[in-house]
């Protein structure tokens, strides 16, 4: 499959990895928004949050609780910072496979779209 999350999931193409486990991978964003834009993602090809099962719910779980801990490491935790999952064309979602943005290290915007 033609999917570049699934590339850098199977060390195909490099990426500045964070941290990985059996189920999910992070890495930094390769055009960051903030002084720290990392992406978490699972290793299991899931294109979006809409094509999530039931069975899944735990997934999207343990991406926050990894968000949480990189967000300590990266030292926004204090600071404050913004976790994001874009779905679809009008959502803003570029690439077809789940994932979710953390963002922080500056003052976002309030507004949301
Ligand atoms: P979204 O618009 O929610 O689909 O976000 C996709 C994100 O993936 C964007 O912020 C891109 O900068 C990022 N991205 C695309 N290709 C790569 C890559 N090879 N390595 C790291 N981040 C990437
Ligand atoms: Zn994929």
């Amino acid at each position: 499959m033609d999917c570049v999350f699934c590339k850098i999931a199977a060390s195909e193409i490099p990426a500045d990895i964070l941290y990985q486990d059996e189920q999910v991978i992070a890495f930094r964003d390769i055009n960051p928004q903030a002084p720290v834009h990392v992406l978490i993602i699972p290793r299991k090809h899931i294109p979006s949050v809409v094509e999530l099962s039931e069975a899944e719910s735990s997934l999207v779980e343990n991406m926050v609780s990894i968000a949480n801990q990189l967000a300590v490491k990266e030292g926004v935790s204090e600071s404050g910072y913004r976790l994001v999952i874009n779905c679809g064309e009008q959502g803003g979602q570029l690439v077809p496979h789940l994932h979710l943005h953390l963002l922080g290290g500056r003052q976002l915007a309030g507004e949301l779209g």
